[in-house]
């Protein structure tokens, strides 16, 4: 991210090269909300403290709360109030540490790990990965992330022909990473205090996750395809952390919400279905002295861009598609419809997105499911409820999606970060 800084005009490479620093700093939920609020104070936004009263003065502004990050723009002018949102999330699936998690057994040590979320786990399978979050102690909060520590590895063919026919994972069982062998005086979180420079004895509590410690990389015919970890939804916080950075152009208040907790349906403290951006938004309109007729008029002016990550029409499996919708990596970002409102969108809403991603040149795609398929859902739904505020559902489209490695084309997630900054700027 060194000579990429979030708002300026992006080539889609540059993009890219940001998007993959981005991702390979935030290995967890709680480093993504803390990179996100670094860059947003090297462009000049001020960190807010939820303890202190809110400021009404122009400028912007940026929050954390544990592994959820806020930020919002006061424009000089604000005529008409309302509030223009992008939504999206920190968090990915995967495994989480166990409270006691060393083991030993047949002279290996393992770590007992929690699946968090649905992810793929064969997709984890004789992978490096390492763990990342953050460590508690009497003095306050450490964010840790160790190198490659741990691998789940498969069983060979020749000991279990079986696995080659049909692959059962038993979660407990059979997704219990190694670490060592032949040391059982070994102390995982030990190892992990020490990489923090903290000794086990001083960690009164660890909120750890598992990353894959392979970088990302373009790959494919001209190297227009992505592969990184936590594309969904680490593509997303990015793409709105580059657009609002840039917004300073708009008559709206600008708002970047990125929650924790959506892969494991967002009811939390920190997730979506909880009072985070409602509380914000609620002192942001004290500070400024809003009444209630205006606090409420402006949220009946306010659009939400709910951004998730989508299918792209996958060349094995494309009977999972509609078969008249079909979207494909470097063809823009989707708008995803579900009539049962597992996606937010409506007419209104996709009307708005449509007139941003025209004026900035952005194409865009249509994402709809498969009747006979079940069908994801975001946080565009439930900020909607929770808010009342119209919403859209958008996102680049991912083939492997929830894979320790997904993929995406090189140019939706520079086009998705301009259609953001357009919709934030009111075109
Ligand atoms: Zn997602």
């Amino acid at each position: 991210m060194d000579s990429y800084r979030p708002g300026q005009p992006s080539d889609g490479s540059a993009h890219i090269e940001s998007l993959a620093a981005f991702v390979t700093a935030s290995p967890s939920s709680f480093h993504a909300a803390d990179r996100a609020a670094e860059l947003l104070l090297v462009s000049g936004f001020v960190e807010v403290t939820e303890t202190e009263p809110f400021s009404p003065l122009p400028g912007g502004y940026v929050l954390v709360r544990d592994g959820s990050v806020l930020a919002w723009r006061i424009p000089e002018r604000l005529d008409s109030p309302a509030f223009r949102i992008v939504g999206a999330h920190t968090d990915s699936p995967g495994f989480v540490l166990k409270p006691e998690p060393t083991s030993s057994f047949v002279g290996w040590q393992q770590a007992g790990m929690e699946v968090y979320g649905g992810p793929l786990p064969n997709s984890w399978l004789d992978r490096e990965f390492g763990l990342a979050g953050r460590l508690v102690t009497a003095d306050g909060v450490t964010l840790v992330r160790t190198g490659p520590l741990l691998r789940i590895p498969q069983v060979a063919p020749h000991l279990d022909r079986s696995v080659n026919e049909r692959l059962v994972l038993d979660r407990q069982q059979h997704l219990h990473p190694v670490f060592a062998v032949g040391r059982p005086d070994a102390d995982l979180l030990a190892e992990v205090a020490a990489v923090a420079g903290l000794d086990r004895r001083q960690v009164l509590g660890h909120d750890l996750v598992a990353f894959v410690t392979e970088p990302p990389a373009t790959f494919g015919l001209d190297a227009d395809l992505f592969a990184s970890p936590r594309l969904d939804n680490l593509a997303s916080v990015h793409a709105g952390l580059t657009a609002i950075a840039a917004a300073d152009d708009s008559d709206a208040i600008t708002v970047l919400a990125c929650f924790d907790h959506e892969e494991v349906g967002s009811a939390s403290a920190t997730g979506a279905s909880g009072p985070l951006l409602e509380t914000v938004l609620t002192r942001i309109a004290d500070a400024l002295g809003w009444d209630v007729q205006t606090a409420g008029a402006a949220r009946a002016r306010s659009v939400l861009v709910s951004a998730d990550a989508g299918h792209a029409v996958h060349p094995n499996y494309p009977q999972l598609h509609d078969p008249d919708h079909r979207p494909l990596p470097n063809r823009g970002p989707l708008i995803k419809f579900n009539a049962n409102q597992r996606y937010a969108t409506d007419a209104v809403g996709e009307a708005i997105w449509r007139r941003a991603c025209a004026a900035a040149g952005v194409p865009t795609q249509d994402f709809v499911s498969n009747n006979a398929v079940p069908c994801g859902s975001t946080i565009g739904p439930l900020s909607a409820t929770r808010l009342g505020i119209r919403t859209v559902d958008v996102g680049i489209p991912l083939l492997s999606m929830h894979s320790a490695r997904e993929l995406c084309g090189v140019r939706d997630p520079g086009w998705l970060a301009q259609g953001m900054r357009a919709f934030y700027a009111g075109r």
